[in-house]
């Protein structure tokens, strides 16, 4: 066992990336095992994260203390994924953690994101579905390559999402054409949305991400008040009049109780494909100063990728499971959404379910 003590104590001096805590803390245990042929690190993780990425951090961690071992050292890497935050209602009925992603205005990559968050979680290996909630432009039908098929129910009662790939699908749609939704009024829009979230047969799900409809008006504001979200997140692009429309969804989240788990920054630089020169198209370093004046974290910026428009514009979600640059940042935003919701610590509604005293 002098392998694994000596492993175990200089593991506790390692920071876990993204959560900003050191192996060993309570969203990050862990054991170290040994017998006569191997060496083993088993890590029960309170957050998904590229788990290779993990890894070859630590050995590097490991290499970089001097640590030899005689034996093959091996990892194990699993997750332990709980409700968190406090959210205002009761949680969803199979559905650990809702995650809003929403933006002030349209059009700037609200979708794009949400899709990439989605299928990143996924490729983490945790159980994600998504709710396409813009009522009036649904993207993800076209984006999860699943337009013009219509969800179906057992029951009457509850409906079936759509799985593609390992991700689980509901959007608005399914259920209407665009053009009716287009006309609905706002407590329409919310009350269909709402029926929608809770009358879909989620299948045991980690993370549900929501793409909110663009803006900060009633709708986004109901709806932040009666779906149990446990976090959201802001999509903005560098411009000021987007920093504008962001700061009054700060304030809208603000308003109903709903942590902001971070701003990501999206389309912030241009690279020319011919020479690599870098041109900032729509302003620079915009969401980092917001979130600098806001106190809140930049998860990350994507920059203007033609590859990434060409292929979620035309389904192509596996774009989110190849290797590329924006990829590698995809995997940054999700890891840092995901750690900072953890850190919110458990949600006591799903701990301690609500009592009903009825009259009998
Ligand atoms: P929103 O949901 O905010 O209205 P979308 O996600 O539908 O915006 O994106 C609008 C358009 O911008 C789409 O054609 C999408 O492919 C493209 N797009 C989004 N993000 C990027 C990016 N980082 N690079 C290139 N194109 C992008």
């Amino acid at each position: 066992m002098i392998e694994a003590t000596e492993l175990s104590d200089m593991l506790t001096d390692y920071f876990v990336p993204f959560l900003g805590k050191k192996l060993g803390s309570p969203e990050a245990s862990f054991q170290a095992e040994e017998n006569d042929n191997n060496l083993k690190v088993i890590i029960y993780l309170s957050f998904p994260m590229d788990m290779k990425f993990l890894e070859d951090d630590i050995r590097k961690y490991l290499s970089a203390r001097k640590f030899e071992t005689t034996k093959p050292l091996s990892f194990e890497i699993k997750f332990k994924i709980s409700a968190y935050g406090n959210t205002n209602s009761q949680p969803i009925s199979g559905v650990k953690n809702i995650i809003a992603i929403a933006s002030g205005k349209g059009g700037v990559g609200k979708s794009t994101i949400a899709n990439g968050i989605a299928r990143t979680l996924v490729n983490f290996g945790v159980k994600v579905a998504l709710l396409d909630a813009d009522i009036y432009g649904p993207s993800q039908p076209l984006m999860q390559s699943i337009l013009g098929e219509k969800a179906t129910s057992d029951d009457g009662k509850f409906i079936n999402p759509i799985s593609r790939d390992g991700l689980q699908v509901m959007s608005i749609g399914f259920l209407v054409d665009e053009k009716s939704a287009v006309a609905w009024r706002g407590p329409m829009a919310t009350s269909a949305l709402l029926q929608l979230l809770n009358q879909t047969k989620w299948g045991d799900i980690d993370f549900l991400i929501i793409d909110l409809p663009p803006g900060t008006g009633d709708i986004q504001l109901t709806l932040g008040q009666k779906i149990p979200v446990s976090g959201s997140v802001i999509v903005t692009t560098p411009q000021e009049i987007a920093l504008l429309d962001v700061r009054r969804g700060i304030e809208m989240f603000k308003k109903v109780n709903i942590p902001l788990l971070g701003i990501i920054e999206n389309l912030n630089l241009f690279t020319c494909p011919n020479c690599g020169h870098e041109e900032p198209l729509f302003g620079c370093d915009g969401g980092k100063s917001l979130a600098e004046n806001e106190n809140l974290q930049l998860c990350g910026s994507i920059p203007i990728d033609r590859e990434l428009q060409e292929s979620v514009d035309k389904g192509d979600y596996n774009y989110f499971s190849r290797e590329s640059k924006t990829q590698e940042i995809f995997k940054e935003i999700t890891s840092n959404i995901a750690a900072k919701l953890c850190s919110l610590g458990k949600n006591p509604k799903s701990i301690f379910p609500e009592i009903k005293v009825e009259k009998v």
